[in-house]
């Protein structure tokens, strides 16, 4: 039976089956928002990798420009030949004028003096001499040298040490010999060249760029801070450390992302970064609307599992009544489940215990095992008919044990169909009744033996009724009813008439015919008599030749009228074939008549006696006639 753990697993399943689902859904929602934000993440990156491309392109042909024009004013023998040759003051025009990136160009002699300059202010002025040997640790193009970012608007600020806040030069240098002397050009760059380039950025995704000169110091950052730009600094120095590109996070809750990018042809490193905390804040914006998915997800798993909880309430109490159900038809009922060919696929125990087979033994068989070959072929075939046709068949079934043994069962045979109506199985129901057949089997054999009995019993009252001799009711038969016939007499005051009859010496017929022929007399006069009374009167021989006859409702006159009937019935001769001889034989009879009303105090004996009485007198009288009674 059900345990009391058991309801509680359930709902320990339902709930687990409910807080599993829960955390798959919200567990699916988190790692989706997580694989949103690494993707965007890497887009980002790739992003700021394609724009750092494009810009060190930019920038890299730009100073390209640079270093070609001084490395083809180099090729020069002589610096005042350079002036002289109206082709190279078209060149530097061009350098200078053409598209404005040198702001000046010089030409410095050995000791660091300005010998000649685009810029007439620049002339005479003296560099120091470290500045102009200063070896950068950058690989430079050809003999092109990239000098310090300086704080300076031109080369004569820079003698002056005229500091610029605005402005800021970049010297790329390119030394020569001419004799014995060495020379260099100085051209000064301005990096706010580079400013256009932040056209070149897609704004969406990159927060800002700056380019830094290998030495570290800030070319030019656009969209960026002075502090935020040197915040990247320290991370962009090391990371770039024999790398040409790369990415790095930085910054005090690493707020930026960043892709560097240098050339070994040119002495910058390009940065691009990005605001990672922008991008996340703006896809948790975006994502906040996908929250309704695993809400509404939730809510529908919770009424999922709800409605399954609830299915599963009723099935269980389905299943549970069924079960008792079944419990309480096998514990009154044996029952057998049949596949619509007849194989028994289900027996319960209570039909097991009365057939007593095994379980093994009857599973896959068909019902035939029990037949006790009582019932004919016929009686199957209907009961066959009944049930294919998905009509209940009950009916008495004799059958037999494994032992041999009869035993009767009263059978219920249901067809169990699908929802199509299709037989699915037949299931039997059987009640033991042997008991009960016994026990009208013996009821029957005692009825019957009652009848008998009260057949032999009836034949004897006859018999003792009965006299043998002329088949008429005798002197007990007459008794019994003339008390009868006295009481209703008495009751309805109806007069009742009774007549004495003796055969007039009939010892003498005795005597001469023999008793045999004397036997035959009184048959025969005693059947005459009888035809002369209606079914309600009655003749009976009361013993040797004395007959009488109880006339009830019959008065004095009637009574007569019949005594008179009987004495001429009687004379007519009888005739006897006695031997080879037969003869009629001449009888007479006296008659003594008694008739009256009786009251309560008439008894039986005083009815009789007054008719025994009144034979004497017929008698005494010369016989063969009737007297009547004399009342009182
Ligand atoms: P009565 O009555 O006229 O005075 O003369 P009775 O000869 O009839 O008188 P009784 O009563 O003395 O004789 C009766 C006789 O009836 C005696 C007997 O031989 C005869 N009898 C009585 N019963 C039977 C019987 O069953 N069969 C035959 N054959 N005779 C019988
Ligand atoms: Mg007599
Ligand atoms: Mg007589």
């Amino acid at each position: 039976m059900n345990s009391p753990a058991r309801p509680r697993k359930v709902r320990l399943f339902f709930l687990l089956l409910v807080c599993g689902s829960l955390m798959v859904i919200w567990a699916g929602y988190f790692i989706s928002l997580y694989v949103i934000r690494v993707n965007a993440l890497n887009d980002l990156k790739s992003a700021a990798q394609t724009e750092s491309i494009l810009l060190e392109d930019h920038a890299s042909r730009t100073l390209d420009t640079v270093s070609d024009r001084l490395n083809s004013l180099s090729a020069f023998a002589e610096p005042g030949e350079f002036y002289r040759s109206p082709h190279s003051s078209q060149a530097l025009d061009n350098l200078i004028y053409g598209d404005r990136m040198v702001r000046s160009l010089s030409l410095v002699d050995g000791s660091g003096r300005v010998i000649s300059s685009s810029s007439p202010k620049n002339l005479g002025v003296k560099l120091p001499l470290g500045l102009m040997r200063n070896t950068l640790s950058v690989p430079e193009p050809g003999n092109v040298r990239f000098g310090p970012v300086l704080p300076y608007r031109d080369l004569e600020q820079l003698a002056l040490g005229q500091v610029s806040d605005h402005v800021k030069l970049w010297l790329i240098s390119r030394s020569f010999s001419h004799g014995r002397k060495n020379y260099q050009w100085v051209a000064v760059v301005n990096p706010g060249l580079f400013e256009n380039l932040w056209a070149r950025v897609d704004k969406r995704e990159v927060l800002g760029i700056a380019l830094f000169s290998y030495r570290g110091e800030l070319i030019t950052g656009l969209n960026l801070s002075l502090q935020e730009q040197s915040l990247l600094l320290p991370g962009l120095l090391q990371q770039s450390e024999g790398e040409s590109h790369g990415y790095f996070e930085t910054g005090p809750h690493h707020r930026y992302f960043v892709a560097f990018r240098a050339s070994v042809n040119h002495p910058f490193l390009l940065v691009v970064a990005g605001d990672r905390q922008a991008l996340y804040d703006n896809l948790s914006r975006r994502n906040r609307k996908f929250l309704f998915i695993p809400l509404a997800l939730s809510l529908v798993t919770l009424m999922a599992v709800g409605l399954l909880y609830r299915g599963y309430k009723g099935y269980e109490s389905t299943a549970r009544e069924m079960a008792n159900q079944n419990r309480a038809v096998s514990a009154h009922l044996m029952v057998s489940e049949a596949s619509p060919e007849g194989r028994i696929i289900a027996v319960n125990d209570a039909l097991l215990a009365a057939s007593g087979y095994s379980r093994e033994e009857v599973i896959g068989q068909t019902h035939r095992l029990f037949n006790s070959g009582f019932h004919d072929k016929g009686f199957y075939e209907n009961l066959w008919a009944t049930i294919n046709a998905g009509r209940i068949w009950k009916g008495t079934l004799r059958n037999a044990r494994k032992d041999g043994q009869f035993y009767w069962v009263s059978a219920t045979i249901v067809p169990f169909t699908d929802v199509w109506g299709e037989i699915t199985r037949f299931v039997a129901f059987y009640t033991d009744i042997t008991d009960a057949i016994s026990i009208s089997q013996k009821l029957e054999s005692e009825r019957r033996l009652r009848a008998e009995l009260t057949k032999i019993h009836q034949d004897l009252v006859g018999i003792a009724h009965t006299d043998p001799l002329t088949g008429l009711p005798n002197r007990r038969a007459f008794e019994s009813y003339i008390a009868e016939a006295m009481g209703m007499s008495r009751q309805l005051a109806k007069p009742l008439s009774l007549l004495m009859l003796d055969l007039d010496h009939f010892k003498e017929v005795n005597d001469t015919h023999g008793h045999v022929a004397g036997d035959e007399i009184l048959r025969t006069v005693s059947r005459r008599w009888a035809k002369l009374v209606r079914s309600s009167d009655m003749v009976a021989r009361l013993g040797g030749e004395e007959f009488c006859m109880l006339l009830p409702n019959a008065d004095l006159g009637r009574a007569k009228e019949i005594a008179g009937e009987v004495l001429s019935v009687t004379r007519v001769p009888v005739i006897w074939t006695g031997g080879d001889s037969s003869r009629a034989i001449r009888v007479t009879v006296s008659v003594g008549l008694a008739s009256l009303v009786p009251d309560s105090e008439t008894s039986v004996e005083r009815l009789m006696a007054l008719a025994d009485a009144a034979l004497y007198e017929a008698k005494r009288s010369g016989r063969n006639r009737t007297s009547c009674a004399q009342d009182g």
